[in-house]
């Protein structure tokens, strides 16, 4: 199948405008990802057709609410390779790692224990479970990133005894754009009978993913990462685990009974969704999924792969440049360095020429002290940017470079 990606290009309204005066460049996708008209009609569709609260009404638009709610939990079940009971709706990856650190880690973290990491982790797969480890007594460890940016998988067969508990690592860098070998450490870890997380905020929207494949117990994502809106995501729990875990937190909706001095809770996800859930977000998190599934994760990973190459090839072009992370095996991003220009004055200049790139230690603090570095700028691309649009950052970047050194 060829795609026409200009052609696809144009389901995105935003894209159409022009910032300050220059077409619009979007290369924050590994922030937020931009939405497909079709996303946005069926989210006002949902409200203007059928709104109704779930799973408590018997009237009529209370069941269609209810029947999406649960379509959309089929759809990223089988959008993972997973069952639909094993789909908790969150509000994305950092609620998803959380539920596990307080459900899953309160009541198997024990003092002395491990919990092991990486350096390349977002804070959100890092304050959870230092949060944990003080409320348990665990320790937390972390497997080093190499100076190529890459896990130091000779230092981690040292770090996985059998104390270890749980290894929570990020499928794709959001700082360096590494893809780990996930399937390579969840082994590992089952050998030394760990769980183990894979954070999955910059994987899901950009990669074929099947979690019974990679045999991991839990994987956490985020719907806007993927062109769906703000405010949801999932949660990937293997049935034998979900089934032992307790609920994290209680109200509506998750309890069969419910006395003064104590309840039942329900079985499966709904245990885990106390309170009314983002419905509509979840519904169109269903149609993000068709819409991706209709172009092939395959299909993006290849065209996302095809302008990261360029981009990398392109950026040595530009004089003073210091690019993170791997050469070969990288997601759809690049972070870098500009010689005398400061990252935040970098975004500056890009975005007066209507490049919206991303300047900061992208939630990685700990990972830009081992880069030695205070912040980076980065670019991100998705499968609606172009080889043009990576040239005309080129071009800007060059003018940077001219305007800070002068
Ligand atoms: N992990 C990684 C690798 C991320 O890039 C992000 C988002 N920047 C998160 C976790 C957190 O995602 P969210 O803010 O959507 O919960």
């Amino acid at each position: 199948m060829t795609i026409d990606w200009n052609a696809i290009r144009s389901d995105f309204p935003i894209l159409k405008q022009e910032v300050r005066g220059h077409p619009l460049i979007y290369f924050d996708n590994a922030a937020t990802s931009q939405k497909p008209y079709q996303v946005i009609e069926a989210l006002v569709g949902y409200y203007e057709r059928d709104n109704a609260n779930v799973h408590r009404g018997l009237h009529e638009l209370s069941g269609r609410a209810t029947d999406a709610y649960e379509e959309a939990r089929r759809k990223v079940a089988g959008y993972l390779g997973a069952d639909e009971g094993e789909i908790i709706f969150t509000r994305g990856t950092t609620e998803g790692i959380n539920l596990v650190a307080q459900s899953w880690g309160r009541a198997n973290i024990k003092g002395g224990d491990v919990i092991l990491v990486t350096e390349m982790e977002h804070h959100s797969n890092l304050v959870p479970w230092q949060m944990l480890a003080q409320q348990t007594g665990a320790q937390l460890w972390h497997v080093p990133v190499t100076d190529g940016g890459e896990l130091d998988l000779e230092k981690l067969d040292g770090l996985l005894t059998e104390r270890v508990k749980l290894f929570s690592f990020v499928h794709v860098s959001n700082s360096l754009g590494t893809i780990n070998p996930v399937k390579e450490l969840i082994a590992k870890a089952k050998a030394v009978g760990a769980l183990t997380l894979v954070d999955g905020a910059q994987s899901a929207g950009h990669m074929p993913v099947n979690v019974r494949d990679l045999g991991c117990d839990f994987y956490a994502f985020s719907g806007h990462k993927m062109c769906a809106p703000t405010g949801i995501g999932a949660l990937y729990v293997k049935a034998d685990v979900l089934a032992e875990m307790q609920p994290w937190q209680g109200g509506g909706e998750m309890i069969v009974r419910v006395e003064f001095d104590k309840s039942m809770y329900k079985e499966g996800p709904a245990r885990f969704e106390a309170g009314t859930p983002d419905i509509s977000g979840a519904i169109v998190l269903g149609t993000a999924i068709d819409y991706l599934e209709a172009l092939g994760r395959d299909h993006i990973f290849e065209h996302d792969t095809a302008l990261v190459r360029h981009a990398m090839e392109r950026m040595k072009e530009v004089e003073g440049v210091r690019i993170f992370g791997p050469e070969e095996n990288r997601g759809s991003l690049i972070a870098f360095s500009m010689e005398g220009a400061h990252p935040h004055d970098l975004t500056t200049f890009a975005n007066s020429y209507g490049l919206a790139l991303r300047g900061g230690h992208h939630c990685t603090q700990p990972l830009m002290r081992k880069l030695k570095v205070a912040s980076t700028s980065r670019a991100s691309f998705y499968f609606y940017n172009t080889v043009e649009e990576v040239d005309r950052m080129i071009g800007i970047l060059q003018d940077a470079r001219k305007f800070f050194s002068a």
